[in-house]
This record gives structure tokens, C-alpha cells and sequence, in this order.
């Protein structure tokens, strides 16, 4: 077995191997690039050396200058992860000519796989069922449309050389043949330099099912069950699990031993994945291999007992399979969410930023984590977005769906919009808790996935508990500030609402971020219960104790407990529905990043405009919006401060505006201020 060995890549995979390979007592070299000096794989390695900056082009795509540590560090091998140079053969290729181990497949069977249509032609010629459709080497786009016409609408168009969803198109029908493929063929160039174009039929409703191969030099291959990976956003996985739901003892095996000729056909070695296309009737149909070790490995690796990065390691370094295909046994049922700092009501865009609060459950038997980031660590433009990977394990489906669901509302992320609650209403749905499961689910079922944000701002519920929440806040510092202050008895800092000539009363202002609803005042009287909240249309008593993050609530009588980020007026609320945030307009604070003062319309940061709300000569409502910016990818909303009019918009629609810039000029109506005092 290996001494020392080098990772090269990034984030949680690195973390995950280096795991393994310090079980085996292996010592691992981390590289990195100047952007994740202080990443949690950096910290996890025996040794580190930086390969430069943050692009990926510029470090972790650098084979000669990763080689060039790996001898430096004398360490033998290199494992690739997933990504990055994990399905590069020259990078194999260079590996070789350096003595150094490749903890993958060899150079020979990359290629082979390396595009998809050489791909399909290798596996006719084992005679493993394909997709029907055209991969041959003849390009003219009259032959392409020739046999889309030929074999029936709709079809899909895909890059021989793509990956990552990109470079392919549906094409329904026959007039939408030529501009789907000049643009698919656009975005094959950009991403991977060859416009090369295949043309399947598109199943309308299948499943994507994959097999887990591995492969030894002595020639034993195995296959270690399926995944099923249909629920998708952007052909992208997002949701995986194993075994795949509805799946039989006898289409397992005829699936499995397909994907073990696959491999044999190419004389793989080491991890791969032969993904297919499961249609209604029990069909399958090879898509593509993947020659290395995929994403959603977690889930194989729950209900098989199995370490398949040891596996890795072991076949790497010459040994036979641990076990062969008799030995090997299912057990129980895994799902895996993936966890990706995006923003799924603007089309899954990623996002990026800073990880404020992050706070996830307790790993068990039951729960593992897959992570390679901490609290205060930032996702940057650099690197892909995921933040983790969140896998459940139980002795049934059921069970294990009652698990993630329960674990996404433990996973908590403020700083940045991340996928969590929209997992957990996918993980919840009827839909999908009866496995009624095809590519186009989240199309399908996009009403109950994607409820309105506006639907937030009247959840007086919760609105009331952010309400508590900043109360409580406001009772602590002012009690911290009296403990620090030379008279703690002086009347200001008394937060029970006291004001000269004034009722026992505070207000409190909170908005919902990108919601074009105005902004809600809660009026809070305490009494001797708590608080007496005044919301739109009904009165609530809520008293609660806030220690650090956990927010004890009583509700008109009912006890909860909820989960509460704040970062500079960010409140995030973590409920058993799911996370809520809000906007509270601190006292004092308002101009900081929320809201201008009267008069000075301007831009809480750089940015992009990306829509005008009210044109000049508009007559506007007390926070009705006027101008839509975004910045860090998150919307903000700037907004009338009272009635009045706009007289001017300084920009217009995709302007790029500095921070403190003017957007819009305001004229108050005259008996504005005295309304706005009452
Ligand atoms: P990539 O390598 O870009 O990820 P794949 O070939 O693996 O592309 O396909 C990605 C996803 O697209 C699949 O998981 C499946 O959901 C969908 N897909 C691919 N081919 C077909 C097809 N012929 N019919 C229907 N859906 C398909």
C-alpha cells in the first residue's frame, strides 16, 4: 500500500479521500490554490503547497505543476477526486511518464469514454442497449435533421464532448431542429472547444439509473447495484439514492452485468459509473460512463458496508476487489441531498458569499456529512457551489425519507441562499415519498416546489417570531450595555417599550428580502404574559427565551423551539417549514445596507440594476419599490421612504451602479412626514 499520496483536488472530496487514506494510515499532501490558503482540506493534510491562484486554470488544472509537488513530497500517487483532472487522459498519460500512480482508470479507457459518441459506438459493439439515435463521425446538419426526422420527435441534441448538462437541447419539433442546433453548437464550443453533435431520441419519462462498477488489474469486475439519480434541475442530479425504488432482483442483475460488459469492453480498472436511461416499460439505455468516482458515491457506499475510496486505493496499488459479486450485499436504503449555495427561485443560479451560520445535525450511524467547508469560509465565483453533501441511511426508504427530511431542517446556512428548503419540500412530497420518480419531476410538480415568496410576508407566525426574536435581542443588549455602564438604573436602557408620554409600546420593522410586498410593523406591547403583538389582522401573545441560536417560543400557547441566524439585520429563521428570512430595520442602523434615508435613493452596495419599478412622474406609496439592484447575486429592493412622487431614474435595466451612487430622485408629499408620525 501507498505511504503518501497527493490530492489533486479541492473541497469536500479532497477531505473525503484524505479520510480514507488516514484510516489506512496513509499520508496525504494537499495542494491548493492562493484563494483556499485557510480551506478546511488544507488543514486536514500532513502537508500543503500552494500551485497558484484561484482560477482552476491556473492551479488545480495544472497537472505539470501538481506533478511537480507530488515529487517534491515524495509522495507515489495521486487521486484525482471527481472534477478538475479526474477524466483527463494526457494528465494520466503524464503521471505515467513520472512513475507516479493514477489512482484511476488507465489513460486508454478515459479516451474511450471520453466522448460521448466513440462511447456509444465501444458499447454497440458489446451489444449494450443504447438510446436510439445517430453518433457517427459525419457532421453535415442536413444528415443530423435527417435522422432527428427520421426517428421521430422529440429528440436531443448532445456535445460528443459535453458534460455538466452543457451543449445539449431538446428539440420538440422539426422547425426548432436548425436554431436548436446552432445553439447547442455555441455552447459546445464555448464550454469544451468541439461542436461535434449527437442526436438521441429524448425519452419523455424516463429514469436515470446508474451502476457502480469497479474493476481490479487481475481482471475481476464487479458491479455494486444502482442509483437512482432522476430528480434533476438543469439535467444536473440534485437528489440521489440507493437502491433505486420499484428496481427487481432480475433487472438489477440483467442492468449490472450490462454495465460490468460495459467496463470490460474498455478493460477498465478502478471506480467508473455506466449511467442509463430507464424508460416506463423497464427498458434501459446506456447514456455515457463516467471513469472515476462520482458525487453521489455515498450512497452506494451506505447500503453496500463498502469504503470505496479504500477500494480505490487498494485496486491502485495492485490488490484484488476486497469482494467479488457473490459476496457482495444490499442492505437498507440511502438517500443523499446535495446542498448548493444557489438561489432555486432565480432558475437554481449559484450564489455566492460568505458562510455566516452553519450548523448541521449530529452524524451517526444514520446521518454522514460530506463537507469540506466550515462557518466564516466563503463561496466564491471559483469554484463550484456546493456546500456539502448531506446522506441518509435507514433499513428502509421510508424510513430513511423521514431521516433526510428531519436532517435538512438541522442543516442550517445563513450568509447565503442555498437549496435546503427547497430539497425539503421535494424530500416531502406525495410525489416523491411514493417514488413516482422521472427526470422531469421538478418540472412537474414546480407548483408545490416553489411556493410564491410573498406568501412569507402574511406567515404572521412567523413573521411574530422574528418579531420575539429582535425584542429579546434588543432586552439582551441593552442588559449587556447596563452591566458595562456606570449607571445601570439610567432609563435608557430599559427596553420594556418606556417612553415618556408614550404607552407601553415598541415597533418593530421587518421585511421579506425580494418580496414586493411593503414592509411589516409589529407593534409589541409587554404585558404581563410577554409580548401583546398587534400584526396585519391579528393580535398574537409570544414570550420566548433566546439563548445564542436557539429562540424558545411560546405562541398563543404553544411551545416551539425554532433556529435563529442574525448577521447585520439578516434575520434567517430555521422552522420546522422551512427557513424564513427577514429584513429587520435596526433602530439607528437603517441606512446600512437595507435602506436609504429620505431623499438619498442610493445603492447599498455595487451592483447591477435589474429593474425599474416606477418611471419618472410615478406617484408612490410608503415602501412601495422603486428600483431593483442586485448584488452578490441577491436582489435588494429600494423603496419609497413615504408617499410621494419620483421625479427622476438616474439608470436604467442592466446599469452597473456603484455603491452610494443616487438611483432615483424623490419628492416627499408635503403631509407625508405628519401621516408617517402618527
Ligand atoms: P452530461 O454528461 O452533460 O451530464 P448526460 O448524457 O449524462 O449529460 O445526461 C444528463 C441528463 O440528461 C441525464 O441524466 C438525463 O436526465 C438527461 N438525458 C440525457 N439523454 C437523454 C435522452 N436521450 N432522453 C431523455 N433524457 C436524457
Amino acid at each position: 500500500m501507498f505511504k503518501k499520496i497527493l490530492i489533486a483536488n479541492r473541497g469536500e472530496i479532497a477531505c473525503r479521500v484524505m479520510q480514507t487514506a488516514h484510516k489506512l494510515g496513509i499520508r496525504c499532501v494537499a495542494v491548493y490554490s492562493e484563494a483556499d490558503a485557510n480551506a478546511l482540506h488544507v488543514s486536514m493534510a500532513d502537508e500543503a503547497y500552494c500551485i497558484g491562484p484561484a482560477p482552476s486554470a491556473e492551479s488545480y488544472l495544472c497537472g505539470d505543476k501538481i506533478l511537480e509537488v507530488a515529487k517534491q513530497s515524495g509522495a507515489t500517487a495521486v487521486h484525482p477526486g471527481y472534477g478538475f483532472l479526474s477524466e483527463n487522459a494526457g494528465f494520466v498519460k503524464a503521471c505515467e511518464d513520472e512513475g507516479i500512480c493514477f489512482i484511476g482508470p488507465p489513460a486508454s479507457a478515459i479516451e474511450a469514454m471520453g466522448s460521448k459518441s466513440a462511447a456509444k459506438t465501444i458499447m454497440e459493439k458489446a451489444g449494450v442497449p443504447l438510446v436510439p439515435g445517430y453518433h457517427g463521425d459525419d457532421q453535415s446538419p442536413d444528415l443530423l435533421k435527417q435522422s432527428a426526422d427520421q426517428m421521430g420527435y422529440p429528440v436531443l441534441l448532445k456535445a460528443t464532448a459535453g458534460g455538466g448538462g452543457k451543449g445539449m437541447r431538446v428539440v420538440w419539433a422539426e422547425k426548432e431542429f436548425d436554431e436548436a442546433l446552432s445553439s447547442a453548437k455555441r455552447e459546445a464550443v464555448k464550454g469544451f472547444g468541439d461542436e461535434r453533435m449527437l442526436v438521441e431520441k429524448y425519452l419523455t419519462q424516463p429514469r436515470h439509473v446508474e451502476i457502480q462498477v469497479f474493476a481490479d488489474h487481475q481482471g475481476n469486475a464487479v458491479y455494486l447495484f444502482e442509483r437512482d439519480c432522476s430528480v434533476q434541475r438543469r439535467h444536473q442530479k440534485v437528489l440521489e439514492e440507493a437502491p433505486a425504488p420499484g428496481m427487481t432482483e432480475q433487472l438489477r442483475q440483467q442492468m449490472g452485468e450490462a454495465a460490468v460488459k460495459a467496463a470490460q469492453a474498455i478493460n477498465y480498472v478502478g471506480a467508473g459509473t455506466v449511467e442509463f436511461l430507464l424508460d416506463k416499460g423497464g427498458s434501459f439505455y446506456f447514456m455515457e460512463m463516467n471513469t472515476r468516482l462520482q458525487v453521489e458515491h455515498p450512497v452506494t457506499e451506505l447500503i453496500s458496508g463498502q469504503d470505496l475510496v479504500e477500494w480505490q486505493l487498494q485496486v491502485a496499488a495492485g490488490n484484488r476487489l476486497p469482494l467479488l459479486q457473490q459476496d457482495l450485499r444490499l442492505k437498507g436504503h440511502a438517500l443523499e441531498a446535495r446542498i448548493y449555495a444557489e438561489d432555486p427561485d432565480n432558475d437554481f443560479l449559484p450564489v455566492t458569499g460568505n458562510l455566516t451560520y452553519l450548523r448541521t445535525p449530529l452524524e451517526s450511524q444514520h446521518v454522514r456529512i460530506d463537507s469540506g467547508v466550515r462557518e466564516g469560509d466563503e463561496v466564491s465565483v471559483y469554484y463550484d457551489p456546493m456546500i456539502a453533501k448531506l446522506i441518509v441511511w435507514d433499513q428502509s426508504r421510508e424510513r430513511a425519507l423521514s431521516r433526510m427530511s428531519q436532517a435538512l431542517l438541522e442543516f442550517r446556512v445563513a450568509g447565503m441562499k442555498t437549496n435546503t428548503g427547497f430539497l425539503k419540500r421535494l424530500v416531502d412530497h406525495p410525489a416523491f415519498q411514493r417514488a413516482d420518480l422521472d427526470t422531469s419531476f421538478i418540472d412537474k410538480h414546480e407548483a408545490e416546489l416553489f411556493p410564491s415568496v410573498d406568501l412569507q410576508a402574511q406567515d404572521n407566525r412567523n413573521v411574530a417570531i422574528a418579531a420575539l426574536f429582535v425584542l429579546l435581542k434588543q432586552r439582551q443588549s441593552s442588559a449587556m450595555a447596563a452591566q458595562t455602564s456606570s449607571d445601570p438604573y439610567s432609563p435608557w436602557f430599559n427596553l420594556s417599550g418606556w417612553r415618556v408620554n408614550e404607552s407601553n409600546q415598541q415597533r418593530v420593522k421587518l421585511s421579506v428580502p425580494n418580496s414586493e410586498q411593503p414592509s411589516i410593523e409589529v407593534l409589541a406591547e409587554q404585558t404581563s404574559e410577554g409580548y401583546l403583538l398587534r400584526l396585519v389582522g391579528e393580535k398574537m401573545i409570544v414570550s420566548g427565551q433566546l439563548d445564542q441560536d436557539r429562540l424558545i417560543v411560546k405562541l398563543n400557547g404553544h411551545q416551539t423551539t425554532v433556529f435563529v441566524a442574525e448577521s447585520e439585520g439578516h434575520i434567517t429563521l430555521f422552522t420546522e417549514q422551512g427557513t424564513r428570512e427577514y429584513i429587520w430595520y435596526k433602530p439607528g442602523l437603517e441606512e446600512h445596507a437595507f435602506e436609504q434615508d429620505e431623499g438619498s435613493l442610493t445603492a447599498p452596495m455595487n451592483g447591477t440594476i435589474v429593474a425599474v419599478l416606477a418611471d419618472p412622474g410615478t406617484a408612490v406609496d410608503t415602501d412601495q419599490g422603486l428600483i431593483v439592484m442586485e448584488a452578490m447575486k441577491m436582489e435588494y429592493t429600494i423603496r419609497a421612504p413615504t408617499k410621494g412622487l419620483v421625479t427622476e431614474v438616474f439608470f436604467k435595466e442592466g446599469d452597473l451602479v456603484d455603491e452610494g451612487v443616487q438611483l432615483v430622485a424623490f419628492e416627499a408629499d408635503a403631509d407625508a412626514d405628519a401621516k408617517d408620525g402618527e
